[in-house]
């Protein structure tokens, strides 16, 4: 179980990012954060895993209070965090079995990881998660090669192979069609729901957090404004979040579709993992 009490986030610039956020994720819901631009979602989830420092506030995973643990400690504490990106955070030069694997990285030694060498119970794993993502007979293609809904089936089966207490998921459907969206939404609420891991989801997409989430928070301008069940999310309780402004619906913005590798998937370069902020 997560539970996220009374997180603050004041950067350096002065901007507050979150003026005090309590929420708790746990068995295996999915939780959707949504909210408008701005309203502190990615450093929420950011915050989490300390890729951001928070600068108030506690964040427990089970027993482990994320927020009081030393450099070493976090790296271990870290294995219980699967994460899937918006863009994937993919070696667009590895195969998808060696993308896959990296998330076993955590597990072995530096020296099994320098050779890529991984034990053959982690290779049988990922063989059954990526049947189970639908990529069972893509074991040996470059990612490069693949369409956008592809990769984030990769990205998915990359953290879900790292056997995490929670799996985080920031803005996972922004590079794809609408179509596209929705299978990758069904299918990682799905697997997650299977192997009873929670997910915390930062999406952009009011419809798809309705249709997949069983709880949806609402952020406004660093602070939770909305609580509640898909069904309780009624008008009022939009207006609450984006006061006003357009609600943001799954239109797709005609990138990556899974039917076709296009080119804006090919092109797009290798991205580091985010660092330190
Ligand atoms: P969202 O994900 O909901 O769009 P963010 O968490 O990205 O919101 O941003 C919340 C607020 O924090 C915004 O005012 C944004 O400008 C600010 N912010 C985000 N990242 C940084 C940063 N690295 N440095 C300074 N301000 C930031």
């Amino acid at each position: 179980m997560l539970r996220v009490v009374d997180l603050q986030k004041t950067y350096p610039t002065g901007d507050e990012a979150l003026k005090g956020v309590t929420v708790s994720v746990e068995g295996s819901e999915t939780v959707a954060m949504i909210g408008p631009s701005g309203a502190g979602k990615s450093t929420f989830v950011r915050c989490i895993n300390r890729l951001t420092e928070p600068s108030g506030g506690e964040i427990h995973l089970d027993d482990t209070t994320l927020t009081a643990l030393g450099d070493d400690a976090l790296r271990s504490a870290r294995r219980d965090i699967g994460m899937i990106f918006q863009e994937y955070n993919l070696v667009e030069r590895l195969t998808v079995m060696e993308n896959v694997l990296t998330g076993r990285l955590g597990y072995v030694s530096a020296w099994q990881a320098f050779r890529r060498s991984f034990p053959a119970e982690d290779v049988e794993r990922a063989y059954e998660i990526l049947e189970r993502v639908g990529l069972g007979d893509m074991e040996n293609k470059r990612v490069d090669e693949l369409s956008g809904g592809q990769r984030q089936r990769v990205g998915i089966a990359r953290a879900v192979i790292q056997q995490p207490k929670i799996l985080l998921v920031d803005e996972p459907t922004s590079s794809l069609d609408p179509e596209t969206s929705d299978t990758v939404m069904g299918l990682l609420t799905d697997i997650a729901a299977e192997r009873e891991v929670p997910v915390l989801i930062n999406i952009h997409e009011v419809d798809l957090a309705m249709a997949h989430a069983d709880r949806i928070v609402g952020l406004h301008g660093g602070e939770l404004v909305f609580e509640g069940t898909p069904d309780d999310l009624d008008e009022r309780g939009l207006d609450q979040v984006y006061r006003g402004a357009d609600v943001p619906e799954n239109v797709g913005n005609g990138r990556a579709s899974e039917a076709g590798a296009d080119g804006d998937a090919l092109a797009e370069a290798d991205r580091p993992l985010a660092g330190e902020t």
